[in-house]
């Protein structure tokens, strides 16, 4: 099913009492695009989808959301892939300016939640600065969604009354200094970290230095939702020899905490190999 026949009247689509709002020329909607798997895309963001002019979208926004996208619609990346010099952030907002200005509608599509560790906070104040009006339309975020894909609740009562989202990665390159590790590892019985990957060996020990046990459950949710989506459960004090030992790179969640034993019942409720049909669908349409 195309995201058009959704809305469509005429063809009866289950959403189409719904009146969403149109998407007005000369206007940037900052959007996310949820994790990867297509389903998990809000409604407004799958109509924003279907009329946007133009789509900037990062490089974690998955290609079986793109493929959503109105034909005809430019598409246009702004990220690092590949090793490929990145666009900068200066550059990215300019662009969105000028196609605004331009009288373009234009989708600013982020993976995961615009405005988790996305930068969609630096974007929106650049729109408000130059006078373009915008909407921020939220997406499930990979710290929920994968979590959820990967049988992890991210709370659950006998567990945890507190979860922590933190980044490990600073716009500096390393661990993020204005994080207080010590205190966030006594206070937070859940952490779910982003962009942990690379410095996982510094962000252990600042757990463990914290008081949290080397044999406190780990897992990384590795391009999750999508058809590459893959779980490696570890613990703390094994989680760099398993990143290692099981090749986990980016894009992964790492999450720490009593919920990820819960996997051994819940996990394994969602087959990845589900999306590659339903990308053969939609590209056979
Ligand atoms: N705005 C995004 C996060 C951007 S920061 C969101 O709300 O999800 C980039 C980091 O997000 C990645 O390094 C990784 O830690 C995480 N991430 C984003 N998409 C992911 C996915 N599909 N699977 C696993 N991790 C993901």
């Amino acid at each position: 099913m195309t995201t058009q026949s959704l809305f469509d009247r005429k063809r009866g689509g289950p959403f189409a009492p719904l009146s969403l709002p149109p998407f007005p020329p000369g206007e940037v909607w900052l959007v996310g695009a949820g994790p990867g798997d297509p389903g998990l895309l809000t409604l407004h963001a799958a109509h924003a989808l279907e009329q946007a002019d133009v789509v900037v979208h990062d490089a974690l926004v998955d290609e079986a959301v793109l493929r959503l996208a109105r034909p005809g619609a430019e598409i246009v990346f702004a990220g690092k892939r590949g090793g490929k010099p990145s666009a900068s952030q200066p550059d990215i907002t300019r662009r969105l300016i000028d196609l605004a200005k331009a009288g373009k509608r234009v989708l600013r599509l982020k993976g995961g939640d615009p405005f988790i560790f996305g930068r969609g906070a630096e974007e929106a104040r650049a729109l408000v600065a130059a006078g373009v009006p915008f909407r921020v339309v939220p997406g499930i975020t990979a710290g929920i969604g994968g979590l959820a894909y990967a049988g992890i609740p991210a709370t659950a009562r006998e567990t945890n009354a507190a979860i922590a989202f933190v980044t490990g990665h600073a716009a500096s390159g390393e661990v993020p200094d204005n994080v207080d590790w010590t205190a966030l590892a006594r206070s937070a019985s859940v952490l779910v970290i982003y962009m942990a990957v690379k410095h996982l060996a510094a962000i252990v020990d600042r757990l463990l230095a914290g008081g949290r046990s080397p044999d406190e459950p780990l897992a990384f949710i590795c391009a999750a939702t999508t058809a590459r989506h893959r779980v490696v459960t570890s613990t703390l004090g094994r989680a760099v020899a398993d990143r290692d030992a099981h090749g986990v790179e980016a894009p992964a969640i790492v999450v720490v905490g009593e919920v990820v034993r819960l996997r051994e019942q819940l996990g394994g409720w969602w087959d990845p190999s589900v999306l590659d049909s339903f990308q053969t669908d939609s590209a056979a349409e």
